[in-house]
């Protein structure tokens, strides 16, 4: 599933074909052909794509919740899917991308992304070079009742996690998954979120996600989907728990992750 990874690698995919070069042909409802394609930028889970035109400068928005991939092609190559299941094709004289049956796709100009729900509510972008961990750290402290769990994958706390890197972090660190914000201290929480950081960005490059950096490929992931099976560190079956109001579950090891002692 697209996590912060994902759609950090899709954008320099996309930016080292496309960045600078002319718009000669899109099925976008906006006109962005004759424009020049200024910057291709990940926040998190979301892609904008800038294309400079005449009036204004436009951003095309996609973000690909549980499915939807981009792809870049020669004119001239045959595609991996249905051109029928395209909604967006940017054409350059050396490059096409389309994008695959996305759930969200908006092409907006700079005054209406500052009025939308959710782009500007967007919290600091875990992967991006220039993080701000101190206001992610603020955000998170600003919701002290809430479990770690459910706090980081509040886009607007954290840009960029999902289920999975959320899962494997709490291993990582042997967090209790249903761990309120106010029972961390300061380092624990830092600790968390680098930890975080620290897979995303091990990530970006793309391949199969891993949290575990073994030779077998059957041993990706520490706790993620691995329900019943013993855990590397220390053989106990791995659990699966839900949290209130939140559809993703929580995979985690019994023992090396265990509530806090003041709980
Ligand atoms: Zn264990």
């Amino acid at each position: 599933m697209p996590e912060g990874d994902t759609i950090f690698r899709t954008a320099t995919v996309l930016r080292r074909a496309l960045a600078g070069r002319v718009v000669t042909g899109s099925a976008a409802r906006r006109k962005v052909v004759g424009g020049t394609v200024k910057a291709v930028e990940s926040n998190g889970k979301h892609l904008l794509i800038t294309f400079t035109t005449d009036g204004e400068d436009v951003v095309l928005h996609t973000h690909m919740r549980m499915q939807g991939q981009w792809h870049v092609y020669r004119p001239d190559q045959r595609w991996w899917f249905a051109p029928s299941k395209a909604r967006v094709v940017i054409r350059t004289d050396e490059y096409v991308a389309p994008c695959e049956t996305p759930p969200v796709v908006e092409l907006m100009t700079a005054r209406e992304i500052a009025l939308h729900p959710v782009i500007p509510e967007l919290g600091p972008d875990v992967i991006a070079d220039a993080f701000d961990l101190d206001e992610g750290l603020r955000r998170l402290r600003a919701q002290p009742d809430r479990e770690i769990s459910t706090a980081l994958l509040d886009q607007r706390t954290l840009s960029g996690i999902g289920n999975e890197i959320k899962n494997e972090t709490l291993f990582l660190t042997h967090t209790w998954p249903w761990t309120k914000i106010a029972d961390f201290d300061d380092a624990e929480l830092r600790r968390v979120v680098l930890a975080a950081r620290d897979l995303l960005r091990r990530n970006r490059d793309g391949g199969p996600r891993r949290s575990r950096f073994v030779l077998d490929r059957r041993q990706l992931r520490s706790v993620q989907e691995r329900r019943g099976l013993p855990c590397y560190e220390c053989g106990t079956l791995i659990d699966v728990g839900f949290h209130p109001n939140e559809f993703r579950k929580s995979y985690f090891c019994p023992k090396c992750q265990q509530p806090p002692q003041s709980a």
